[in-house]
């Protein structure tokens, strides 16, 4: 299904092009505590750098989290300030929502990034023309569903395990919803994907 959205949507990025052993992690929905916190602890045991896209809503109220996750080096990307359907909601609303986003990165006097994912995937093409004017919209390519509880643990390191390939790029979520399946699935991930000589990067385009 991925294949096709990347046909469709040829303007979004889905994977990084790459001849190395490169691995593009990327955690969504946080920063919150404990969660965001165990991801950081995981990804500094294997030296692993990682793309975080935050609600801004959560950067506000966990900024010293916000802050942990920057000074450990890993890229962070605009997730809307409340975590907005794109398809649900007006292209003004949703712009002002995006841009808010922004202003809380500012009340924290953190830099601000070029990287927008939207949540649930959704974007009306109206609504990426502008938002592309300034960032560079990031998709996926690995859909690990760590936050379906329908779906067991084990599964769910498998299906991420057969779907990565150099490049690509895995959406996990650093949330409550996701927990059960996250820390399950990232320490195996990690350590099988080290064993096999890849890096685990940032974004950084
Ligand atoms: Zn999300």
């Amino acid at each position: 299904m991925t294949r096709l959205f990347e046909i469709l949507f040829p303007k979004y990025i889905w994977r990084i092009k790459t001849a190395e052993k490169k691995i593009y992690l990327t955690f969504d929905d946080g920063p919150i505590p404990e969660v965001t916190e165990w991801v950081l602890e995981q990804l500094k045991i294997f030296n692993a750098k990682a793309t975080f896209f935050c609600v801004g809503e959560n950067v506000l109220k966990h900024h010293e989290i916000y802050e942990k996750v920057v000074a450990a080096g890993h890229a962070v990307g605009n997730h809307t300030q409340n975590h907005l359907k794109g398809w649900k909601t007006e292209n003004d609303a949703y712009l002002k929502n995006f841009t808010e986003f922004q202003n809380s990165i500012e009340i924290i006097n953190k830099a601000q990034t070029q990287l927008f994912r939207p949540p649930y995937g959704q974007l009306k093409p109206t609504q990426a023309k502008e938002i592309l004017k300034t960032h560079k919209i990031l998709m996926w390519s690995v859909l690990t569903r760590d936050y379906d509880k329908s779906f067991n643990a084990e599964k769910c390191l498998e299906n991420a395990i057969r779907k990565t390939k150099s490049g690509s790029i895995v959406l996990f979520h650093d949330s409550l919803k996701a927990q059960k399946n996250l820390y399950y699935v990232l320490p195996k991930y990690l350590v099988y994907f080290s064993k096999k000589g890849y890096a685990f990067c940032a974004i950084d385009l």
